[in-house]
C-alpha cells in the first residue's frame, strides 16, 4: 500500500508540476504599445482571443528611461538598469569616448555596451537550448561571446508581411524541434505612435493590421495543431504620450552657453549632459531655474528610476515633465521644419519621461499550457517578464530585480496547485487503504 501511494504522489506531482522544459516559447516585442490600446477588443479579434484564453494584465510600468534599448534589455534580463547597463537609446562613454546609437552604429555592438548582463537568449544558448530572432534589435550582437542559432538581422518598421512570415518560420522551427524558444520583434505600433499620435485613426489603424497578424497566428498554431506545446507571450517596451509642438519645447541653448557641453546625448523627456568641469555649477545653477523640467546630479538622481549607478550615466540628467521635449535648439531637430504642421516626420508622439507617467505603461499578454485562461492580473513591471519567461521555459533564472509574487498568479501551476495534488494524493490513498 505504501508503494501505491507513493507512486500515485509521484505521479500526481508530476502531473500538476508546471512547465515542461520540452514546452515551446513563442515571444512578440510589440514597440510602443500603450497598455490601453486593447481596452476596447470589439473589433480586435485576434487580441480578444488571447485575452479569453490567458493572462492579460493591468498595465506594465516600464523601466526608467522609458526608451526602447534600456527597456529591451530589463525584459530580458529582469534587471534595472542601472544593473544591467543599458541606460539610454544614446549612450556616451567618456573614457573610450565611444558612442552607442540607436539603430545600425557599428560601435553600438561592442561588448561593452552590452556585456553588463546576460539576456535570456545567451542563457538558453549557453544551455545547449535553441534560440531563433527575427528583427529583435541586438540579436545580431555578440554578448559574453553567445550569439543565437538564428538572426533575422533588425531593419527599420518591419512590414506587416515581415511579420507574419516571421511568425510562419517560427512555428516551423518550433514544431520541428529546431527551435526551443523564438522571439519576434515589431516596430510599427510605435512608429506611428511618433509620426502620427497615439490617439490618431493611424495608430488605430496599425492596430487593427497587428490584430489581423494574431489571427493568423491562432491559425497557424490550431492547423499545426500545437496548442499544448507552446506558450505565447507578448508585450511591449513602453507607451506614448501625446507632444504637442510649438508649445512645448525646451531649448537649452536659451538657457546656457552649449560650448560649456563637452557631450550631449539624446533630445526629448532624458537629455544627457557632460559640462566641463570648471562650468559644471554654473551649467547646473542655470538648467535648475528651467521650467518644466528637472535637473539631476548623478547622486541625486531619485532612487525609484534605478538609474543613477549606471556606468554610462551623464554627470547632469534632464528630465522633462511628460509632454515636454527637450533640444539644443529646434532648428537642430532633424524633424523640424519651421514647425510648419507638414513638416515631413513631424512628431506627434514621444515616450522616455518619468516610467510612473501613466502613458508610459507598456502591455503583456501571454496564452499556452502554462497560463491560467481568461485571467486578469495586476499591475506588472518590465522587469518581472525575465521569470514568468524563465518559468515557461523551465530553467532556473538568474539574480534579478523582478517580483516573483506579482506574477506567480497568472501561471497554471504555484504553490496551490501543488497543494491541491498532495491533498489529492491523500484522499486516493484513503480510498486504497483496507476498511
Ligand atoms: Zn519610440
Amino acid at each position: 500500500i505504501a508503494k501505491t501511494a507513493l507512486n500515485i504522489l509521484t505521479v500526481t506531482l508530476l502531473l500538476s508540476r508546471c512547465c515542461d522544459a520540452n514546452r515551446k516559447l513563442l515571444v512578440f516585442l510589440i514597440d510602443g504599445f500603450r497598455y490601453d490600446y486593447i481596452d476596447d477588443l470589439q473589433n480586435l479579434a485576434g487580441f480578444r482571443e488571447i485575452v479569453e484564453n490567458g493572462v492579460k494584465v493591468d498595465y506594465m510600468t516600464p523601466d526608467f528611461p522609458s526608451l526602447s534599448y534600456p527597456n529591451y534589455y530589463s525584459l530580458m534580463t529582469g534587471r534595472y538598469c542601472e544593473v544591467h547597463q543599458m541606460t539610454g537609446n544614446f549612450m556616451w562613454d567618456k573614457d573610450t569616448m565611444k558612442e552607442f546609437l540607436i539603430g545600425t552604429n557599428p560601435d553600438s555592438r561592442l561588448p561593452m555596451w552590452w556585456d553588463g548582463s546576460e539576456p535570456l537568449w545567451v542563457t538558453m544558448q549557453k544551455l545547449g537550448k535553441r534560440v531563433y530572432m527575427y528583427y529583435w534589435p541586438g540579436c545580431e550582437v555578440t554578448i559574453l561571446g553567445v550569439r543565437p542559432t538564428f538572426c533575422e538581422e533588425y531593419v527599420y518598421n518591419p512590414s506587416e508581411k515581415n511579420l507574419t512570415d516571421s511568425m510562419e518560420s517560427a512555428l516551423n522551427m518550433l514544431k520541428s524541434d529546431k527551435a526551443d524558444m523564438a522571439g519576434i520583434y515589431y516596430e510599427k505600433i510605435d512608429v506611428e505612435g511618433h509620426h502620427f499620435g497615439p490617439r490618431s485613426p493611424e495608430i488605430q489603424r496599425a492596430i487593427r493590421s497587428l490584430d489581423q497578424a494574431f489571427q493568423i497566428l491562432h491559425q497557424k498554431i490550431k492547423e499545426k495543431n500545437m496548442r499544448d506545446d507552446i506558450n505565447v507571450v507578448l508585450f511591449s517596451d513602453h507607451g506614448m504620450t501625446e507632444l504637442k509642438w510649438m508649445e512645448k519645447v525646451i531649448e537649452l541653448d536659451k538657457y546656457i552657453d552649449m560650448s560649456h557641453i563637452v557631450k550631449m546625448m539624446d533630445r526629448g523627456p532624458v537629455v544627457s549632459v557632460w559640462p566641463k568641469q570648471d562650468k559644471f555649477e554654473e551649467i547646473y545653477r542655470n538648467l535648475s531655474s528651467v521650467d518644466n523640467m528637472n535637473v539631476y546630479k548623478k547622486q541625486e538622481i531619485p532612487h525609484r528610476f534605478h538609474y543613477k549607478n549606471g556606468r554610462f550615466v551623464s554627470t547632469l540628467t534632464l528630465v522633462a515633465e511628460p509632454g515636454w521635449f527637450i533640444t539644443e535648439n529646434k532648428a537642430k531637430l532633424p524633424f523640424w521644419n519651421n514647425g510648419t504642421e507638414k513638416a515631413v516626420g513631424w512628431q506627434h508622439g514621444w515616450h522616455g519621461y518619468d516610467n510612473e507617467f501613466m502613458d508610459m505603461r507598456g502591455f503583456f499578454l501571454a496564452q499556452g499550457p502554462d497560463f491560467k485562461t481568461n485571467f486578469r492580473a495586476g499591475p506588472i513591471r518590465t522587469v518581472d517578464v525575465y521569470n514568468v519567461l524563465c518559468k515557461a521555459l523551465g530553467i532556473e533564472p538568474l539574480p534579478n530585480n523582478g517580483s516573483w509574487s506579482r506574477v506567480e498568479c497568472m501561471l497554471r501551476s504555484s504553490a496551490g496547485a501543488v497543494r491541491a495534488a498532495l491533498i489529492y494524493s491523500f484522499l486516493l490513498l484513503l480510498l486504497l487503504l483496507p476498511h
